[in-house]
């Protein structure tokens, strides 16, 4: 009887164990407690909510305590940097509006995709995941619950209002709307956000994808109202990949691809909690695939078919007084203050050659840019040669360092370590590594792997069960990675 009683103790004892465990896993909590968001910890979120509120008082918001720290979330979708990598967010090329700090200081000014994009920054992702910056009037709807489930079968008003958007194509029919109208009955989706996705897609006037014509011969009748698998690095890959998938799914007409397209759209994303254009692109839901499976690289993505869904709504409901839903993600360790827009001005610091110098054994570097060198010490300012480098500007852009120990303790603070020591080496992880601060953490920068660094410390205290080294990139960024990620 007491081994009954002691058995049961441990089953429910690894039951509690498993449930608790799993929990971890789960997507944080939901909740329309818009007052009670704690504003020391989610500093500016609940006036930004209650603005609107106020606004528009038939809006329900909740909010999802994600329990994800927002670093790790900067850090998870600043990823796939690199020739062959497939970067996680994607800025547009050769554009004015997101030039200069919008790109990756990483990647810099190189082409992705069709050769439209550049990887996007660390501040553009900041600024573009920050939602204190989109619980606004005119980018919230990104926030907007997609999934529905009402009939619309005979819904007139429904329809008309579709008919109106259609007509602003050359491209959707009858049979298209009775499509959208079916596929949100089926799959439980917002019929005004699938209208806004294909015009989202599509445009305005025929593209290739949706003409039926195939491209130089191949895939003729096949249609691809959503762009599915329609990625590649030149115009005709996309295209040529796009119509693929719609073959190899057999999407022989508009209306099966708009029904089967909206079955995927719904069964790979609504259905997984991925609901809302922000968690669609902005993969913080998880569990499992956490910054991954998302709709677009596009780090506009969200808020530009946010902007599109609104104003679809605004036709069919001009003072937007519907009870929308939305829900806002809050992250742990959001920054003080609403993450800036980037400047488009400025630029990230070229560091490449600024510490590539030779360490000479006397402890003398030669810097091989002096005005690098300089800007980076002291901002815009010029520093003099008595100043605190004791530097020797022996050309216009050379300088002399006499105390290299002094240089490198000033560029990292207290680090102390032998200049004499300093080896190279190769990052050698198969995905990037994350150098930090510390090795308690505090992400600097992704370097990525077979990257070439120079190793000017060895750690030698466990800390999370590893040693840390100091070492710097070619780039000439400074941090501390794990012991086992060089060679
Ligand atoms: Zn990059």
């Amino acid at each position: 009887m007491t081994k009954m009683i002691k058995r049961l103790i441990i089953f429910f004892l690894f039951i509690y164990i498993l449930l608790s465990g799993s929990m971890v896993c789960f997507a944080g909590t939901v909740s329309t407690d818009i007052n009670g968001i704690d504003d020391t910890l989610y500093p500016g979120v609940k006036a930004k909510i209650q603005a609107l509120q106020a606004q528009y008082p038939n809006w329900i918001f909740k909010v999802e305590y994600t329990d994800l720290d927002w670093n790790e979330v900067i850090n998870g979708e600043h990823q796939g940097h690199g020739a062959g990598n497939s970067a996680r967010n994607l800025v547009p090329a050769n554009n004015a509006s997101y030039a200069g700090l919008w790109i990756c200081e990483i990647c810099g000014e190189v082409y992705y995709d069709t050769g439209k994009w550049y990887c996007a920054s660390i501040e553009a992702l900041e600024y573009m995941i920050d939602v204190r910056n989109s619980v606004n009037k005119t980018d919230v709807f990104q926030f907007l619950e997609l999934s529905s489930t009402e009939d619309y079968s005979n819904n007139e008003t429904v329809k008309t209002k579709l008919r109106e958007m259609a007509a602003t194509t050359d491209y959707l029919d009858e049979d298209c709307i009775n499509a959208i109208i079916n596929a949100a009955n089926t799959y439980d989706v917002n019929p005004y956000y699938l209208m806004a996705k294909i015009i989202q897609e599509q445009g305005y006037t025929t593209k290739t994808l949706i003409a039926g014509n195939g491209y130089k011969g191949q895939y003729i009748g096949v249609y691809n109202f959503f762009n599915f698998g329609a990625s590649g690095n030149t115009e005709e890959s996309v295209i040529l990949a796009g119509l693929a998938y719609a073959s190899s799914q057999g999407w022989t007409s508009k209306e099966i691809s708009i029904e089967k397209g909206a079955a995927l759209i719904a069964k790979n994303y609504i259905v997984k909690g991925q609901d809302t254009l922000y968690y669609q692109k902005f993969n913080v839901i998880g569990p499992n695939n956490l910054y991954q499976h998302q709709y677009q690289q596009n780090i506009l993505g969200a808020q530009s078919e946010g902007t599109k869904l609104r104003k679809i709504y605004l036709q069919i409901d001009p003072d937007l007084s519907g009870n929308y839903v939305f829900t806002v993600p809050l992250y742990k360790n959001m920054p003080a203050s609403a993450c800036p827009r980037p400047s488009t001005t400025e630029k990230h610091k070229e560091t490449t050659e600024l510490l590539m110098g030779d360490v000479n054994q006397d402890n003398t570097v030669n810097i091989i840019d002096a005005v690098a060198l300089i800007n980076y010490l002291n901002g815009q300012n010029e520093v003099s040669e008595n100043g605190i480098l004791a530097s020797k500007v022996t050309g216009r852009n050379d300088v002399s360092i006499v105390d290299a120990v002094c240089l490198i303790n000033y560029l990292n603070g207290d680090a102390v370590f032998a200049v004499n020591s300093i080896k190279t080496g190769t990052l050698i992880q198969n995905t990037n590594v994350t150098l930090s601060k510390s090795p308690n953490g505090g992400i600097i920068y992704q370097a990525s792997k077979d990257a070439s660094i120079k190793i000017l410390s060895l750690g030698d205290t466990l800390v999370n069960n590893n040693y840390w080294d100091l070492i710097v990139t070619s780039k000439g960024y400074y941090g501390y990675i794990p012991r086992g990620s060089w060679k």
